[in-house]
């Protein structure tokens, strides 16, 4: 196996090599090597990772449940718990029912190849997530890609659903490196008028846009137009977890036919106690997505006035893209120094020549916080 060591220092020579750093803490404020950061790298949109409401019920989920599953879900690991966030975000999402998958990347790979397979047409956003991507790739479905967010290109890659047995349509809601957000209706509407299918990966609007943070799915109420809204319970819910939800029939095919659903050990009780006591808080604070995008608003609008570019984001994702891997990574650095963790995002995960910082907002930054880091960001920029 030479090569491997070949391919790790190739990678390196291209400041494409990445090492997970370790951190002590999660969420809006972190800490490495006894030195405080402000972070605007996780996912922890609404602050709730470390929320006592959602450790509360995770422990006492513990306590009553146990500390795992044991077994599939169709073995014995299906518990009350998992029945009850599943009913729960059946009546947040509005759709007839929802089922819990291992994480939003076991839902999406599940899913996508329990639906479609040789002889089916799979047409996806360019930017649409890995794990989409990787879900149409296990399917053997022939796979078309659209240009992001172009109407047109769509239309045009849907004349040749003709020649398929069933055609997907796959986007995300909010792109989770761009910040932007797909005309989910129109695409809907387009994939009605072909006789598509229509899935909509919710990972980044989930908590935030719609009302309690149901989703753009919701914020449209274009329900009957996607057939499917996938999410995660592991960015603003601050647990862990995927989902879809999708008509009672499909969550019983996916119950039967998703092997990362059928093949896989159900979720911890812990994880349900927490995804049930996030919705519950979202439910109790219904404005907090407004909340969190007015303060990622203010501080895009601080960085375009500076000139920087964060392409067409519109959500709590704010991408500065810099371009070249190596200016990334220094900016990135310097950042560092002054107690900010924006961490380089570079292909493969984003287009080659597009390497950037990805600012998540998070109801945990104050906006003190937001204008120190907009301010240095542009200083370390220029
Ligand atoms: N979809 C999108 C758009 C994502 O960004 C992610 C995670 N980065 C996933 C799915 C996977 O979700 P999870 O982390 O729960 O596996």
């Amino acid at each position: 196996m030479d090569w491997i060591s070949e391919q790790l220092k190739e990678r390196a020579a291209q400041h494409l090599l990445r090492t997970p750093g370790t951190y002590e803490e999660s969420g809006a404020h972190i800490c490495i090597d006894g030195k405080e950061y402000i972070n605007l790298s996780s996912n922890d949109y609404l602050n709730l990772a470390n929320h006592e409401a959602l450790k509360q019920k995770a422990t006492e989920y513990t306590n009553s449940f146990g500390t795992g599953a044991t077994s599939s879900r169709l073995i014995c690991g299906t518990q009350k718990s998992h029945i009850e966030l599943e009913e729960k975000l059946a009546s947040f999402k509005n759709y007839p029912a929802s089922l819990v998958f291992g994480s939003g990347y076991l839902a999406n790979i599940g899913i996508i190849p329990a639906l479609a397979g040789k002889g089916d047409l799979i047409i996806a956003d360019k930017l649409a997530h890995a794990c989409m991507i990787d879900g149409a790739q296990l399917s053997g479905a022939k796979l078309l890609r659209f240009r992001h967010n172009d109407l047109s290109h769509l239309e045009a890659l849907l004349q040749k659903s003709s020649d398929y047995r069933q055609t997907f349509i796959l986007t995300e809601s909010v792109f989770s490196m761009d910040g932007d957000l797909a005309p989910v209706k129109e695409i809907g509407e387009l994939a009605k008028k072909a006789g598509a299918n229509f899935i909509v990966d919710e990972a980044h609007a989930t908590g935030i846009f719609g009302p309690s943070g149901a989703g753009v799915t919701s914020m449209e109420g274009v329900q009957d137009l996607v057939h499917i809204a996938m999410g995660t319970l592991s960015k603003a819910l601050g647990g862990y977890g995927g989902f879809v939800s999708c008509s009672t029939d499909l969550r019983s095919y996916f119950i039967n036919m998703a092997r990362s659903f059928v093949y896989s050990t159900g979720l911890p009780p812990s994880a349900m106690g927490s995804s049930l006591a996030a919705i519950e808080w979202l439910e109790a604070n219904p404005g907090a997505g407004q909340t969190l995008l007015a303060k990622a608003e203010r501080f895009r609008q601080k960085l375009n006035a500076a000139g920087l570019d964060t392409g067409d984001s519109a959500s709590q994702i704010i991408p500065v893209i810099i371009g070249d891997n190596k200016r990334t990574l220094d900016i990135a650095d310097k950042l560092k120094a002054h107690g900010i963790l924006a961490v380089a995002i570079r292909p493969p995960t984003v287009p080659q020549g597009t390497a950037r910082l990805r600012c998540s907002i998070s109801l945990g930054h104050s906006d003190e916080e937001l204008d120190f880091v907009a301010e240095e960001i542009i200083k370390a920029c220029n």
